[in-house]
């Protein structure tokens, strides 16, 4: 390696910083261009769930929560609770971002947008790597609305998710620590239609009815199309649609391919196979299929489907917490409809 070998990456959210982290262990400068005037301005739950499953270490002063179980209703009625030690964590992502590019000597530089025709005009010879999150991303996308509540409630350590299907999409509900939660709705629905629904889910919750915001209601697209290796310019994360498509967690797979691509760049080896040779590629496209399926569903049906599932279906193949050989084991714990779904991807993948 050159002297002066350096990388730029656009965009320092978790793909943009876990590709440079990783650079940078093997040696690489890094400079990253941040359009905004600081780190995780998008809005984001910041639930990591399984976070013993990234290359590195999360920043141990970002973590808010250890997360130990996760409710899940459908339509209104409790499906089931799962509890698990460890089984997330909540960050302040600010934190977690900045102290990674602290730890590893990262040069973030900010206010420093890459314009779109010039992201177009750029080429992979130049040691560049995208990774602008959802703007970026050919394929198909959700809306997500949230907002971070002080409440009078004290909170636990679970996840609360409210399955929807009418909009084949959830509230979620996380705890940030005593008294402060994020409360948000994603789904098949306009941003307006989103923010309505998540208000008179807010009244009927007596724990979060009358709370107090910390920040305004936010939004933004969240990206449930599977992953779209861009071949001709190297993108990662969310850019290239690095999302668990049936529950929109971005910040973990997006880490991960980032991580990733850093490594076959230092290696001398082609990002673009890193990608798809990445257990998150594959996961993903799963979960992508099984989406399409649920898609075709009548919103009953859909609502029967989740409630038939076994917790540990649903835990496992949600958190894309499986291998090939235990998705064999899962597809005979489950219903015909989705049995045939993992079958099929265990022999085409
Ligand atoms: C409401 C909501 C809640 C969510 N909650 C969760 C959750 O709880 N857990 C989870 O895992 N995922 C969650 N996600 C998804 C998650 O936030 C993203 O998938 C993840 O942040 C993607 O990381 P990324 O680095 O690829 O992109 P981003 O986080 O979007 O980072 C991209 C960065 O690039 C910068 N940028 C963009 N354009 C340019 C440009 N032209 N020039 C320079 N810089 C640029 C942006 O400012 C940004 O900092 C949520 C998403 C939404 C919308």
């Amino acid at each position: 390696m050159a002297e002066n070998d350096g990388y730029t990456i656009i965009g320092a959210g978790p793909a943009g910083i876990a590709s440079a982290v990783n650079l940078s262990k093997h040696g690489y400068n890094v400079t990253l261009l941040e359009a905004a005037p600081r780190l995780a301005l998008k809005p984001c739950g910041w639930g990591i769930p399984l976070p013993g499953t990234l290359p590195f270490k999360i920043p141990e002063e970002s973590i808010l929560k250890h997360i130990d179980g996760a409710s899940l209703y459908v339509d209104g009625k409790h499906a089931l609770d799962y509890t698990g030690n460890n089984l997330g964590v909540i960050v302040d992502k600010r934190v977690m971002l900045e102290e990674l590019a602290r730890e590893y000597g990262l040069e973030v530089r900010y206010k420093s947008p890459v314009t779109p025709s010039k992201l177009k005009s750029l080429s992979r010879k130049e040691n560049l790597v995208i990774a602008t999150g959802v703007p970026w991303y050919k394929g198909e996308t959700i809306n997500a609305v949230q907002i971070h509540l002080k409440t009078s409630t004290s909170w636990g350590e679970m996840f609360e998710f409210y399955f929807d299907s009418d909009i084949i999409g959830y509230y979620w509900v996380f705890p940030l620590d005593r008294n402060t939660v994020k409360v948000g709705v994603g789904g098949f629905r306009d941003a307006k239609t989103l923010r309505l629904l998540l208000s008179k889910f807010i009244k009927k919750d007596s724990r979060i009815r009358g709370s107090t915001p910390i920040s305004p209601l936010e939004g933004a697209k969240l990206a449930v199309g599977g992953i779209i290796p861009s071949e001709d310019i190297l993108a990662v994360g969310e850019a290239i649609g690095s999302v668990f498509p049936l529950t929109g967690e971005g910040i973990r797979p997006s880490m991960i391919i980032g991580y990733e691509v850093g490594e076959a760049l230092a290696r001398g080896k082609d990002p673009v196979q890193a990608i798809k040779k990445s257990s998150v590629y594959w996961k993903v496209s799963l979960q992508r299929r099984i989406l399409e399926g649920v898609k075709k569903l009548a919103p009953k049906s859909r609502a029967d489907f989740l409630r038939s599932l076994n917790p540990e279906v649903i835990i496992r193949v949600g958190l894309g917490d499986f291998t090939k050989a235990s998705l064999l084991r899962l597809a005979l714990k489950s219903p015909g409809s989705l049995s045939k779904i993992l079958k099929s991807f265990i022999h085409t993948s």
